[in-house]
């Protein structure tokens, strides 16, 4: 046990959680924790309101950022760097959530990004609605263990219906699977700063997502930012692109543009040293100076035949190319780039084969990667290398340009959560209705299936049937719009039957989602519910907390020992 946690007092003086014994045999019974002066502890039905009341307080941060009428936040860090977003993960990363019990909602958000990309909003402030929803009966006094078991039984019949219900279009049709893709990758950037642009980037995004192979790898979709231009000059590179790196005279004189070159990709660097840095070296004479010199210059040399024997036309380094370097590959039409990060480089390397060799002793076709293209292009103010045609892995990046530096940020977060979509929806391709429409029809399916239950169950299912309806709720309330009014609308044409009936955002009325296009992978909706119960159930089985102060700090300035407060 750590030390300055709890420690077991074997002395039996004062304390408030009670006195020690001894025993018939006079020995002391180790009976009393004595928590350190300074530990907060609270417990009981108090403190599960307490923490349901602290994680109301994290989902009304995020809760106008739903949706795509919802507000962004800009956040401003310790060091005044500032972002605007409205996703949600980022927006609770950002937060710096210090509540024991509300860090589970940050966690939630988090492992939601992480696992499907998208609906991390929707996700915390389902939780959020789901614990508001259980309060009235943990002020009743219900049991802990009947809520969670409530909860757990409705998230599981939600889970099984949107299985039941979610369609699945035809896969093998590839106009119709591209068509998906793209209204789902609409629908995800549908609330995003970039919405406008949203036709533009959907096809993008598939694009991107269609030239990856089948295990369809993220990190192969590389994103790189060029301030300046308009949104709508973003364009997609099929393959490998990098910024021009630094470089010395004579590069001017490379040729640009090859097809078919052979790519070496080093480790090394190509550079002369200035040997008098290095070592001390006793000289008699000008020529064995001469001697020294040379001797340097011969290794340098030696590496730089053997790179041009080998026939490799582009060269790539992580480590400096040097000025002699770049002027000997300039005289014999070879292109070199020095000092490329590590992250592009191991893309090149996936993309056109080869290796990342330390040393040119074995220049083999083996080890030389190569592509069908390669150039180095003008992207706005930036030069670009861009590799094309690549034989290996399949790969692309995506090269956005736009204004402040913040936006260029937050459209590269739009443009994670569609390609995370996009990866979703093609390996998993069951599609749900947005806008609230989802969330309806669970509702009502739950509070269908509530009636056939007798016992507090009942009343428990039927309360996450109300909680779910929060989503569309939240949506009109953010668009602006008369959400009672809707809602009441919405129910009446679920209870007929009109499955995908949800929130029309442009004319302030219900509409059939589904043939609207506002379409989501049901596994973001699976997910989404699974987890804002899971987040639900934790922080309802909790009922103590106990806070030690931190080691080494002195009793805080307030705290009685064993002080019980909420916190
Ligand atoms: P999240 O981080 O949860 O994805 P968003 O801000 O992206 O949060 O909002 C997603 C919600 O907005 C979903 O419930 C989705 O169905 C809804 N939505 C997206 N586009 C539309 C639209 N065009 N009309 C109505 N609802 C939409
Ligand atoms: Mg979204």
């Amino acid at each position: 046990m750590n030390n300055s946690t709890i420690f077991m007092g074997f002395h039996y003086q004062f304390s408030p959680f009670g006195t020690g014994t001894i025993n018939e045999k006079g020995a002391m019974q180790p009976q009393i924790i004595l928590l350190k002066e300074g530990t907060e502890a609270s417990q009981g039905r108090s403190q599960i309101i307490s923490n349901i009341n602290a994680c109301q307080a994290i989902v009304d941060c995020v809760r106008t950022t739903l949706g795509p009428r919802g507000m962004d936040k800009l956040m401003v860090e310790a060091q005044g760097k500032a972002t605007i977003s409205n996703d949600g993960a980022t927006i609770m990363k950002l937060l710096d959530v210090v509540h024991p019990a509300a860090k589970t909602l940050v966690d939630i958000a988090k492992s939601q990004d992480a696992e499907v990309g998208d609906g991390t909003t929707s996700v915390v402030i389902l939780a959020g609605e789901f614990l508001k929803q259980m309060k009235p009966f943990v002020e009743e006094g219900v049991h802990s263990q009947i809520i969670i078991r409530g909860v757990r039984k409705a998230t599981q019949l939600a889970v099984q219906f949107i299985n039941e219900i979610a369609v699945k279009p035809k896969k093998d049709d590839d106009v119709e699977l591209r068509q998906l893709l793209e209204k789902c990758a609409a629908t995800a950037m549908g609330s995003k700063l970039i919405n406008q642009q949203k036709d533009f980037f959907s096809k993008m995004v598939v694009d991107a997502v269609m030239m990856l192979d089948e295990l369809l790898p993220l990190n192969m979709i590389g994103i790189k930012k060029i301030p300046g231009g308009a949104l709508e000059d973003t364009l997609l590179v099929a393959g490998v692109a990098f910024k021009k790196t630094f470089s010395y005279a004579g590069f001017e004189m490379q040729p640009k543009q090859y097809t078919d070159p052979k790519i070496a990709l080093l480790n090394i660097e190509l550079e002369l040293k200035a040997e008098r840095d290095n070592a001390e070296v006793r000289l008699e004479n000008v020529e064995e100076y001469q001697k020294v010199v040379d001797a340097e210059w011969t290794i340098l040399y030696d590496k730089l035949e053997k790179l041009h024997l080998s026939g490799a036309k582009v060269v790539l380094s992580k480590l400096p190319i040097g000025d002699v370097a770049t002027q000997y590959f300039a005289d014999r039409d070879m292109f070199c780039a020095g000092r490329v990060p590590d992250e592009d480089l191991r893309r090149t390397m996936k993309a056109c084969g080869g290796s990342i060799l330390t040393t040119v002793a074995d220049l083999g076709d083996s080890v030389l990667g190569t592509c069908q293209h390669f150039e180095e292009r003008q992207i706005g103010g930036e030069r670009f290398n861009i590799f094309t045609g690549c034989p290996q892995a399949k790969t692309c990046t995506i090269i956005i340009r736009g204004g402040a530096e913040q936006f260029m940020e937050e459209t590269e977060r739009s443009l994670h959560d569609a390609i995370m979509i996009v990866r979703r929806a093609k390996k998993n391709d069951a599609v749900v209705a947005g806008g609230g429409a989802i969330e309806m029809e669970l509702s009502k399916h739950l509070r269908d299936v509530s009636r056939t239950i007798a016992g507090k169950e009942q009343m428990l299912i039927s309360a996450i049937a109300r909680a779910l309806e929060v989503i569309p709720r939240q949506l009109c309330d953010n668009a602006g719009f008369d959400s009672t009014n809707i809602l009441n609308k919405l129910r009446q044409k679920h209870a007929q039957g009109n499955r995908w009936m949800g929130v029309d955002i442009l004319n302030e009325d219900v509409a059939d989602n589904m043939e609207k296009c506002v379409w989501e992978p049901s596994l973001v909706k699976i997910n989404a519910l699974s987890a804002a119960s899971e987040a639900t159930c934790l922080i309802l089985s909790v009922d103590e907390t106990i806070k030690n102060p931190k080691s080494g700090e002195g009793p805080a300035p307030q705290g009685r020992p064993g002080a019980r407060r909420p916190f």
